[in-house]
């Protein structure tokens, strides 16, 4: 696909078969994927069918990695380079299929780099622990050693559409720190980004039987990535409805379920209104608000709510949205138009239940404008459910037991932003706030690739991501005990 793109072409010009333990496979089935700006016709990509998807488990679990951490350290610090190195040609390629603007695939694809660098530190670290085991009147002298071993089986993966590449690098750098193998299949909305990373990743020296990609449509082959007997741990990032249905149908698999959000901006009555309504503006559009932690709703006291909303509007004015592929655009369009008219939909619905539209809710094709909504009722279904695109509305609170109920009564519980420095706040938010993150003066979203990350109630089962815990989770954990005389 590079180099494709660095003679021109686009770069997902081509026809793209699967990428199969280093191998090009192909078969005569096809799914068409398009530019959701342009309409064009932007490539095809192979539909695999289940036999497909069994071969490629079996390859996976058949090849045991005996890559040392050094050169584990190497392959990952190649990758991040090679990424850095054609990042423009890589954005423009995530920008295609995306429709997201060059300045967030540009940030997307620095992301990955730090992924693939924090991977890469990360394998040097042997984080074995020791225990003494004269600790008790009935103790020995011996000692407890832990190992942390890949898994027996493969690793299955499936990412979303939102961030094409870092989705898949948070998959697949930990896999590769861990000498585990791992077979993904990206979003059939966006999967010419996961084939490239492929490409970049075999490229930088990775054995080829520790990364798969496969395409396909999910009715038919998402049930084998969740059953098969090569396999161990599934590992999923995407909305809550098919990550409970995974819950109940990869039994007796490790399951690390990273799900959909519906985080809130809180707005107390001592916050700096200016900083505020930035950090609203940045958490509520970025991604073209496709972001599982973007700002969902924004809940703010009532006491400067007339303020907020009056520089909110006015920052709000100066997006400049419209074609992704122009460096000056600050937001492109969302997935496609059928996400775009649900959002125009339940923004409407707002208004019937009683919000104020104060800008934005115009919709050509797949641009849907930002919007800002105020006196939005907390219960109405633009703020009770996840909406997965640049709304902001705003929900005016009382205080601050106000502003924890209103925040902890949705099903999710990802992340959190509160913007106040009184201390007495700060504390309750940490403690009462039913989420995964608590970022005081940030964006919701805000967090290293390295830290821990994720969400509890409908938006995870608790096991986190980021690159230091994935290693956690893609390990087996074995301990042996020597006598120690
Ligand atoms: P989605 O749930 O529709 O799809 C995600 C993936 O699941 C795709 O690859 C899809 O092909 C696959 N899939 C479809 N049916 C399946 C099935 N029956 N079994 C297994 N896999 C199946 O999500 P999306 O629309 O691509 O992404 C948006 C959602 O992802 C939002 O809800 C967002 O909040 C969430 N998300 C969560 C995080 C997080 O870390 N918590 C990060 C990004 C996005």
């Amino acid at each position: 696909i590079l180099v494709a793109a660095q003679h021109g072409q686009p770069a997902s010009a081509l026809h793209q078969p699967m990428r199969v333990a280093g191998k090009l496979v192909d078969n005569d089935r096809r799914i068409e994927v398009y530019n959701p700006y342009t309409n064009a016709l932007l490539g095809t990509i192979a539909k695999a069918t289940v036999e497909d998807v069994r071969s490629v488990f079996h390859q996976a679990k058949t090849y045991k990695s005996t890559l040392t951490r050094y050169q584990r350290n190497q392959i990952l610090l190649r990758a991040s380079q090679l990424l850095r190195e054609h990042a423009d040609i890589i954005s423009d390629l995530i920008t295609a299929e995306s429709g997201l603007c060059k300045k967030d695939t540009m940030y997307e694809v620095g992301r990955a780099c730090d992924v693939f660098l924090f991977a890469a530190n990360q394998a040097l670290v042997d984080d074995g622990q020791v225990f003494s085991c004269d600790l008790t009147p009935h103790g020995k002298q011996r000692k407890v050693f832990t190992l942390r071993e890949p898994l027996l089986g493969a690793i299955s993966a499936i990412t979303p559409f939102n961030h094409p590449l870092n989705q898949v690098a948070h998959k697949v750098a930990p896999s590769i720190a861990t000498n585990n193998r791992m077979v993904l299949k990206p979003s059939e909305k966006t999967p010419f980004s996961a084939l490239l990373l492929a490409d970049i990743l075999y490229e930088a020296g990775l054995p080829p039987e520790m990364f798969s990609v496969i395409t396909g449509d999910p009715r038919e082959i998402a049930d084998e990535m969740l059953i098969n007997a090569d396999m161990d741990l599934v590992t999923f990032t995407g909305g809550v409805q098919i990550g409970k249905y995974i819950a109940g149908k990869a039994v007796y698999k490790r399951q690390v379920l990273e799900l959909g959000g519906n985080d809130p901006l809180i707005v107390m009555e001592d916050a700096d209104l200016e900083e505020a309504t930035t950090l609203a503006v940045s958490g509520s559009y970025k991604n073209s608000g496709q972001r599982c932690t973007a700002v969902k709703r924004m809940i703010v006291h009532e006491a400067v709510a007339d303020e907020f909303v009056r520089l909110l509007t006015e920052k709000t004015k100066a997006i400049k949205y419209g074609n992704p592929m122009n460096g000056n655009t600050d937001m492109g369009t969302v997935i496609d138009e059928a996400a775009a008219i649900s959002f125009e939909q339940k923004v409407n619905d707002a208004i019937k239940c009683g919000a104020q539209l104060i800008v934005g809710n115009i919709r050509e094709g797949a641009l849907y404008s930002p919007t800002v909504l105020d006196h939005v009722p907390y219960d109405c279904t633009l703020v009770a459910e996840e909406t997965f695109g640049p709304v902001s509305p705003v929900i005016r609170c009382r205080d601050i037991d106000d502003a924890i109920r209103i925040s902890n009564s949705t099903p999710y519980g990802l992340s959190s932003a509160v913007c106040t420095n009184r201390l007495d706040y700060i504390t309750r938010f940490v403690a009462e706030l039913e989420v995964g993150t608590v970022n005081v003066r940030e964006v919701p979203g805000y967090r290293l690739e390295l830290t821990p990350f994720g969400g509890i109630k409908d938006s995870g089962l608790g096991y986190k991501e980021g690159v230091l815990e994935a290693m956690k989770s893609f390990c087996n954990t074995k301990t042996y005990s020597l006598p120690w005389d």
